[in-house]
């Protein structure tokens, strides 16, 4: 059996529809033995395979390492919104990281979805990838103020966005719950398992050699490079880009207690009938609100609606998540008379103290990036072919689109994420009447 494939399948819960309906994995092997490499990276979600591409691209001999499985991470387990800028709103990138770091993440950002876009054309990747943009749902009057402020925002920047009110909110979605929404053109929708799939291919086929399997549980200094330890052998390299973010196991654990998890589900519904289907989301984009604990919806190529939140999908989650959507389906979709679920998975969306990701280098060619805060499919590409830059000599860290800085473990983690959890199931209760 390949590498990895055994624990992906065994959990419906993991990936469940993307696993079912992505392509297969390229082919990959478990590391068995001693290899040498140029750089090693740790992790292959958006942002790992991302940066082995286009180091493979420029020749250099790299050796990927995953614990599990090609996407096994939050990169096969996402909504699929390829979103332009952060969760923030952009004039939060100069506030917090000042003018030159924050202008230099804005330009990067403001337009990263065309990075997704361009290698999925180039690699001609088969993930369910629509470009007709996204829609940023306002909920209630405090939530239309929000899309407009977000709106002006980007369009001061010349970004194509465009504030819908309520008439034109409701042709694009299907829904009259929301006052206003903000369209982005620049953005798309993608079967997320199936575009980090071909990433993962797409970089073997440049020369990059991916191992699966593979969970690194040593990182050691060897010369002036590095040696990774997995189970079945090791690899020797002068530099080592980890890219775990929110699923990181073993090494650098800070970079997962830096931040704050919560977990997302999602709950997907058979195939809608035409007549319903041309009703809900009908040009194909996806679609998130501003709520506190926020709702997500998209359909897939086969016609299934798909509604996320915040929540786990275990213990007394399971039945109060699955009476939420089924409530919050039949409210923001009357016209959808019969549900009926097919599949449902969750994973952790990391959030770091201002909502800003992370990059760090702890010792000399050593890097880390993580904190997407549930933004992680564009940025993540991105940052990926960025970090490639850096690690091949062609930029040095100072030049880079965020500061380096150090991980400290968030205060009270353990107390905050149950409080997010249990917080996510009481705010998915039935109303009292
Ligand atoms: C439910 C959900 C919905 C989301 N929706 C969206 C969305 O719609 N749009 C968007 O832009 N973003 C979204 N995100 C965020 C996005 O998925 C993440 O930001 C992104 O996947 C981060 O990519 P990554 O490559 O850095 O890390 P990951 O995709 O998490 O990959 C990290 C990998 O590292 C591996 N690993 C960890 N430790 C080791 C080790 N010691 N040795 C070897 N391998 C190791 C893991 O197994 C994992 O596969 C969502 C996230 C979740 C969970």
């Amino acid at each position: 059996m390949r590498a990895g494939a055994r624990e992906m399948l065994n959990d419906p819960r993991s990936h469940g529809l993307w696993e079912r309906t992505a392509p297969p994995p390229p082919p990959t092997e478990r590391l068995a033995g001693d290899v040498a490499a140029d750089v090693a990276i740790v992790g292959a979600g958006y942002t790992g395979l991302s940066a082995a591409l286009h180091l493979a691209e420029r020749g250099l001999g790299v050796a990927v390492l995953e614990a599990v499985e090609i996407g096994f991470g939050a990169a096969g387990r996402s909504t699929g919104l390829v979103n332009a800028g952060l969760w923030v709103m952009p004039t939060v990138f100069k506030e917090i990281l000042g003018p030159v770091y924050g202008q230099r993440l804005l330009d990067l950002l403001r337009d990263s979805p065309r990075t997704v876009f361009d290698i999925v054309e180039k690699h001609q990747i088969p993930c369910e990838l629509k470009r007709a943009g996204t829609i940023h749902c306002g909920a209630g009057a405090k939530g239309a103020m929000e899309i407009r402020e977000r709106a002006r925002q980007w369009q001061e920047l010349g970004a194509p966005v465009h504030v819908l009110e309520a008439d034109a909110t409701r042709a694009k979605t299907g829904t009259a719950h929301f006052p206003a929404s903000m369209l982005d053109l620049r953005a798309g929708t993608i079967q997320p398992l199936a575009y980090v799939r071909g990433l993962g291919r797409a970089a073997i086929s440049a020369g990059a050699r991916v191992f699966t399997g593979s969970p690194v549980e040593r990182l050691e200094r060897a010369g002036d490079g590095w040696q990774l330890t997995t189970p079945g052998g090791s690899v020797r390299a002068r530099k080592v880009l980890l890219s775990t973010d929110t699923y990181t196991t073993h090494i650098m654990p800070k970079l997962r207690t830096q931040q704050i998890v919560v977990p997302f589900f999602h709950i997907a519904t058979t195939p809608l009938s035409d007549n319903v289907r041309r009703t809900i989301l009908p040009e194909g984009q996806g679609a998130w609100d501003t709520r506190t604990v926020p709702s997500a919806f998209r359909t897939d190529e086969a016609g299934r609606l798909i509604v996320g939140s915040a929540g786990a999908i275990r213990g007394t989650g399971v039945a109060v998540h699955r009476a939420w959507a089924e409530r919050r389906i039949r409210n923001v979709f009357p016209q959808l008379t019969e549900v009926r679920f097919e599949h449902e998975w969750y994973g952790r969306i990391g959030l770091t103290s201002d909502h800003l990701p992370r990059l760090h280098a702890p010792a000399e060619n050593l890097i880390a990036l993580a904190g997407y805060n549930g933004r992680g499919i564009a940025p993540g590409s991105v940052f990926g072919r960025e970090l490639a830059r850096h690690l091949a000599g062609e930029v040095a860290l100072g030049e880079m689109f965020l500061p380096v800085t150090t991980a400290e473990s968030a205060p009270f983690r353990a107390l905050r994420q149950g409080y997010y959890e249990l917080g996510a199931q009481i705010a998915h209760l039935p109303p009292v009447r």
